[in-house]
């Protein structure tokens, strides 16, 4: 089962930097965004608030410009001699054409002028003649007191605005008084202007269109105010808003009472939030406030800075986005390349495991599974199966080997160390027997509970038959080493070799050992009568009854060399070893090889020479226990000793090595007196 690639992440540390330049950059744009917010504002106010001083500082100069050019009228009309005879004169004869022409007179008057009406009253306020209509009657009361000011001052004396119910409109009049020559007072020009058509229409002038704009005429009216123009938002007639101070929610009003002059903020009498400003007309109680309402005043300057509120927020956006959209492509295709690299991994490692039949597992100890790879699962021959339980696992273990790798595999997992074992296998899909090498390392999560062994498998069945051919080879190679290729007994390798090896037995053992040392008779005549190849042949038929003579487990016939001969007795004594030479000897000798090199043609013979020794657990003072190479050395001289004896005794005889022989000083290899 390959192993989940790991997802690639951003780490920790990237995400916080990430987070704090976003952090960063939205404090900073909406700290930018704020500041230039408060700003813009007071600067669009202070655009407002001078906007609205300017307006009603025209209205201001033009109302009062209006009410001194009606006093300056009415003055004039006082002043006009003409005026005063033509009255005084038809005062007292009330002659038709004087009134006619009286009449003319104020007529000429209201048109130019834009009265509304003009009457001449006489001093106890009564109307005399009117330019329009025949309205008789009396002043109403504010008037006559205003006549009697007049005539009393003998300057034209004004009445407020007001609305009377004589009239069908809010009007203003001047009493203009009007003397003889002898300065009697022979009454007043009344002149009446109607409000609505010459004094509102002074506020009304805006220099910008509005949706809000209005400038109030308004006067205090004992302690309260008192509006004089009509509203613009409300269809109530005018001079009929009043507010007083107690009921005055209104704080724009409030203000005004509390005589706050220049620019208000507050509501309106549509509790609106209102810019005002309060311009006071000169030489009156008049104010006129100009104002409009806040929120259109501003949304115009708002709605631009909201764009720009909005651009730079965008911005912002954008700039964050791209951010972050840079940082995703990296990271994609870093991980794009992460992917891409591992797969090509993957790839090189799956065609490097197929192509050296390695397959690899992950076993779960908890859920005593084994998850493997597809080359596993052809190991195996378990198909396409991706996952196998544990008992199916040891079922495909060679019954001979499941025990221990039963064993071997829970005592691995108790000591958590790692796996290596080759064992067979009997592959579930053709029951063929396989040798596999299973390699497996501990891996523990972090809780250090589960546990998991994951490794590597491979069919190395291939690899042990020649492991084994090998051996086999080997083994042959070093047969052949100790081995005589022309008679096919031990060489003088094996023969040294053995006799260090029985030497150091008989040690331990204080056992003898015996040699025999053996040399075909005459052989030189033979090989010239018969040739090598008979010769050769002879050997071999020599060294077979050789080894069919000698039959003790132990016992090696070595070739010596030439046509001499080796036979090595272990734990034979030299009478015991005379007795074997001499059976030897029999055997050759019945083996009736003609020699056929003399007259007589007696067989072939072997002369024997014999000798054994004892190994001495305490070597003689002065000696030292030999080596078994010294022993070799010194038996072989022996029993070579032993042989020349036989040779020279006339052959085809048994000799043993006799002290008197020539004895080593080196070595007291004579059998001990106690084991005799
Ligand atoms: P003696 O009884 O004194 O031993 O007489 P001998 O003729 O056997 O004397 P010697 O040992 O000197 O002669 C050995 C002869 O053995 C010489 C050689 O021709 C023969 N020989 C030695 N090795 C071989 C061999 O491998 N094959 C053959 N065919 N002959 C061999
Ligand atoms: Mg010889
Ligand atoms: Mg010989």
């Amino acid at each position: 089962m390959p192993p989940a690639a790991p997802f690639t992440r951003q780490s920790p540390r990237t995400l916080a930097a990430l987070a704090l330049l976003l952090i960063a950059v939205f404090s900073a744009t909406g700290w930018g965004l704020w500041n230039s917010y408060t700003t813009r504002e007071a600067r669009f106010r202070h655009q407002v608030e001078a906007g609205l001083n300017a307006v009603n500082e025209l209205q201001v100069s033009s109302v009062a410009m209006w009410r001194a050019r009606r006093v300056a009228e009415a003055g004039m009309l006082s002043d006009d001699a003409t005026l005063a005879d033509a009255t005084a004169s038809w005062l007292s004869g009330r002659h038709p054409a004087e009134e006619l022409a009286l009449r003319e007179r104020l007529r000429s008057l209201v048109e130019r002028l834009q009265y509304s009406n003009a009457w001449l009253v006489n001093p106890q306020g009564r109307l005399l003649l009117a330019a329009h209509g025949a309205r008789r009657g009396e002043l109403p009361v504010a008037e006559q007191q205003a006549l009697a000011r007049a005539l009393e001052m003998a300057v034209p004396a004004v009445v407020g605005l007001r609305s009377d119910q004589g009239m069908g409109y809010p009007f203003y009049s001047v009493l203009a008084p009007l003397f003889d020559a002898q300065g009697k007072a022979l009454g007043a020009i009344w002149l009446v202007m109607n409000a609505n058509t010459t004094l509102f229409p002074l506020l009304q002038t805006w220099p910008t269109s509005s949706q809000s704009a209005e400038s109030l005429l308004v006067q205090r009216e004992g302690d309260g105010m008192q509006v004089l123009s009509p509203l613009r938002h409300r269809s109530d007639p005018p001079l009929s808003l009043r507010v007083s101070p107690k009921g005055a929610k209104d704080p724009v009003a409030a203000q005004l009472i509390q005589g706050v002059r220049g620019t208000l903020q507050g509501l309106d009498y549509r509790n609106r939030q209102v810019t005002a400003t309060v311009g006071a007309i000169p030489e009156s109680d008049w104010l006129i406030v100009s104002k409009v309402d806040s929120a259109e005043a501003l949304s115009d300057s708002e709605q631009r800075e909201g764009l720009a509120v909005l651009l730079i927020a965008s911005l912002a956006l954008l700039l964050t986005g791209s951010l972050v959209l840079l940082w995703l492509r990296s990271a994609w295709q870093r991980e794009r390349a992460l992917k891409h690299d591992l797969q090509e991994h993957m790839l090189w490692l799956d065609a490097a495991q197929m192509a050296a039949a390695i397959g690899y597992y992950a076993y779960d100890t908890a859920t005593q599974r084994y998850d493997i790879s597809p080359t596993a699962a052809e190991i195996y021959g378990f198909a396409d199966r991706t996952s196998v339980s544990r008992e199916d696992w040891l079922a495909a273990v060679h019954p001979q080997d499941r025990d221990w790798v039963w064993d071997y595999t829970g005592q691995a997992l108790k000591e958590r160390r790692a796996l290596r074992m080759q064992h067979r296998i009997v592959r579930v899909s053709d029951q063929q027997t396989r040798w596999i090498e299973v390699l497996g390392d501990f891996m523990q999560d972090a809780s250090d509970t589960a546990t998991r062994i994951v490794g590597t498998m491979q069919d190395i069945t291939e690899r042990k038959l020649t492991e084994e051919r090998l051996e086999h080879y080997r083994q042959e190679l070093e047969a052949q080493v100790r081995l005589d290729p022309l008679t096919q007994v031990a060489n003088r390798l094996a023969l040294d070799e053995a006799l260090a090896q029985e030497w150091a037995r008989a040690q331990r053992a204080h056992t003898p050992v015996a040699l025999l040392m053996i040399d075909i008779d005459l052989f030189k005549s033979f090989n010239d009568h018969h040739g090598h190849v008979a010769g050769d042949q002879c050997l071999r038929r020599v060294a077979q009854a050789l080894i069919q003579s000698t039959g003790r487990a132990g016992d090696l016939v070595a070739r010596y060399g030439g046509e001499e001969f080796a036979v090595l007795l272990p734990g034979t004594d030299e009478e015991q070893a005379r007795v074997v030479g001499e059976r030897l000897r029999q055997a050759v000798r019945e083996l009736g090889l003609e020699h056929l090199s003399g007259a007589d043609g007696h067989p072939i013979t072997i002369s024997v020479g014999a000798a054994s020794v004892w190994p001495h657990t305490q070597p003689a003072p002065g000696a030292t226990q030999p080596s078994g190479l010294e022993l070799a050395n010194e038996l072989v001289h022996r029993a070579d000793t032993a042989l020349y004896a036989a040779k020279a005794q006339g052959r085809d005889r048994v000799a043993s090595w006799l002290p008197g022989m020539g004895q080593s000083t080196l070595f007291d290899l004579a059998p001990p007196t106690t084991l005799q």
